[in-house]
C-alpha cells in the first residue's frame, strides 16, 4: 500500500495550474451538482476543492462520507468557485479509511458541541480549525520561549517527575506505589532546578507537574505545564526582567507569525506594552483599602481581592515584595525589611501567571527556615547537601504555560488550551 503525498494542500498555489499532484487528507464536505461532485479536502496546512468528473470517479465517490481519509491524484486547474482560486481535478481517489457515522461531534463546528463532548472526542475536535489553531499557537509560543531563554544562556534540563520524598512541604502531592516504596508526583522542579545552578548556572525546564487539589476553577488542573527557570547570580528583579521578555517575545512572535490562527480564532494578538508595572504587596493592600477591602499586612490575597485589584490593573503587572509568612521556606527576605520577601507574582488582571523570587543560598539559613516552617529537615538531606558544595546566590520563577496560553488566546478555560486536561473529575481520554 502506498500513501505518500507529493504536496501539502497549503503549499499549492496558482502557479501550479496544469501540474499533476497527489494530495491527501480528510473530507470536510461533499456536494453533488449535476454531473459533478465537489469534495472539500483538508490536511493540516489547508483546504482544497476537488472536482470529480466521469462515471468512474462518481462511482468511487458514492461510498465516501465526511471525515474519511482519502488520497487524490489530480491536476491543478483554475476554479470558478468564489472561495478557491484553483482546484484539483481528480483522476484517481484512494479511500484510505472511512469514518464511522454518526460522529460524536461535528468537527466543522457548524453544530456547536459543549466542551465535555469535545474533550471526550479530542482527536476529532482537532479537525475543528479553531481547536487546531489553539495548538498551533501553543507550539509557536513554546518555540519562542525556548528561543528567548536560549538566547539568554539558559540551558534546558529535564528533572524527575517521580520523587521519593515530599519536597516543598508535601501538601497536595499525588502519591503512588513505587514497587515496595512510597513515591510522589512532582509538584514543581523547585529543588532540582536550584541544585542545578551549581554547575549550569542558568537552567530552564518545560514539563508537566501535578497538584492533588480538588479545585473546580477555569485556571486549575491537576496536571499542568510549567515553564521554570533558575539562574545563578541573579536577583528577583533580574529574573522579572527575563520573565517580561519571555512573555513579550512570545506575544510578539505570535502577533507576527500566526496571522492565520488569529483570524480563525477571531482574535488580535498584540505585543504587550512594557515595562510591566511592579506593584508592591503593600501598595496593593492600600489600593484594596480604597476599594473598601480592609486587609492586614500579612493577609493573603484571596480570589475576590485579586479580582478587585485586576480591575485597576487589567493587563500584565508584577505583584512584588510579599510578606515572608506567605512564602515557601526557600524564599529570601528583603535586606531593609526582614518581614518582607524578595518575591513576586506575575499577574494578568486577576489571574496569577507566575511566582518567583530570590532564593536562600546560605545552608544555615535554609535549615533554620525549614525548621521555622515546621518541616522535617531530614526529608531534605539530599537537597541541603548540595548547599554545602558552594551554592551561588540564585533566583527563579515558575510560569503556568496553560494560563499564559489562555491569556494569549483570550479563552478563559485552561481546559480549552490543553489537549487532554486532567481535573478532579476528568481522567480520560
Ligand atoms: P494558585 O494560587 O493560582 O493556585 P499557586 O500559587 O499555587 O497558584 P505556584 O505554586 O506559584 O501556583 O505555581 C507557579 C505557576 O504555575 C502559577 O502561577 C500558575 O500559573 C501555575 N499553576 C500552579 N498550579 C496550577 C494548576 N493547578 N493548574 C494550572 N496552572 C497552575
Ligand atoms: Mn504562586
Amino acid at each position: 500500500m502506498d500513501f505518500k503525498r507529493t504536496h501539502y494542500i497549503g503549499h499549492l498555489d496558482s502557479s501550479m495550474i496544469g501540474k499533476k499532484v497527489l494530495v491527501g487528507g480528510w473530507i470536510e464536505d461533499i456536494r453533488e451538482l449535476g454531473k459533478l461532485t465537489f469534495l472539500t479536502l483538508r490536511d493540516v496546512t489547508g483546504v482544497a476543492q476537488i472536482v470529480l468528473v466521469g462515471n468512474e470517479a462518481l462511482e468511487q465517490a458514492k461510498g465516501l462520507n465526511r471525515q474519511s481519509i482519502v488520497r487524490i491524484t489530480g491536476t491543478v486547474q483554475q476554479s470558478k468557485a468564489r472561495d478557491f482560486p484553483f482546484e484539483i481535478k481528480s483522476e484517481k481517489i484512494d479511500i484510505l479509511t472511512l469514518a464511522v457515522h454518526p460522529l460524536p461531534i461535528d468537527p466543522i463546528g457548524r453544530l456547536e458541541s459543549n466542551i465535555d463532548n469535545r474533550l471526550n472526542a479530542r482527536a476529532l475536535d482537532l479537525r475543528n480549525q479553531k481547536t487546531a489553531s489553539i495548538f498551533k499557537l501553543r507550539h509557536h509560543m513554546l518555540s519562542s520561549i525556548r528561543k528567548t531563554l536560549t538566547e539568554n544562556y539558559f540551558i534546558e534540563v529535564n528533572t524527575p517527575k517521580i520523587i521519593g520524598s515530599a519536597s516543598e512541604g508535601g501538601a497536595n502531592l499525588f502519591s503512588l506505589k513505587y514497587f515496595e516504596k512510597q513515591a510522589y508526583l512532582a509538584q514543581s522542579p523547585q529543588l532540582y532546578k536550584e541544585q542545578l545552578t551549581i554547575g549550569l548556572e542558568r537552567v530552564f525546564e518545560i514539563a508537566s507537574y501535578y497538584r492533588a487539589e480538588k479545585s473546580h476553577t477555569v485556571r486549575h488542573l491537576t496536571e499542568f505545564t510549567s515553564v521554570d527557570i533558575e539562574a545563578a547570580f541573579m536577583d528577583y528583579s533580574d529574573v522579572m526582567d527575563i520573565l517580561e521578555i519571555v512573555v513579550v517575545n512570545a506575544f510578539d512572535y505570535a502577533e507576527k507569525n500566526c496571522s492565520a490562527e488569529q483570524k480563525t480564532l477571531g482574535i488580535e494578538i498584540k505585543k504587550p506594552t512594557t515595562p510591566f508595572e511592579r506593584l508592591t504587596y503593600k501598595k496593593a493592600i492600600e489600593e484594596l483599602s480604597h476599594d473598601g477591602i480592609k486587609l492586614e499586612i500579612g493577609d493573603d490575597l484571596q480570589d475576590s481581592h485579586l479580582r478587585t485589584l485586576g480591575e485597576r490593573h487589567p493587563g500584565f503587572y508584577f505583584l512584588i515584595d510579599w510578606p515572608m509568612k506567605l512564602k515557601p521556606f526557600y524564599i529570601h527576605e528583603k535586606d531593609d525589611d526582614l518581614t518582607l520577601s524578595r518575591s513576586f507574582d506575575l499577574q494578568y488582571g486577576y489571574l496569577e501567571l507566575s511566582s518567583g523570587g530570590t532564593r536562600l543560598h546560605d545552608p544555615k539559613k535554609l535549615k533554620s527556615r525549614l525548621e521555622e516552617q515546621g518541616l522535617d529537615s531530614a526529608q531534605f538531606v539530599d537537597h541541603l547537601r548540595a548547599f554545602d558544595w558552594g551554592m551561588p546566590p540564585h533566583s527563579g520563577w515558575g510560569l503556568g504555560l496553560d494560563r499564559l496560553m489562555s491569556v494569549l488566546t483570550k479563552i478563559d478555560n485552561v481546559r480549552e488550551v490543553v489537549l487532554y486536561p486532567r481535573d478532579p473529575e476528568r481522567l480520560s481520554p
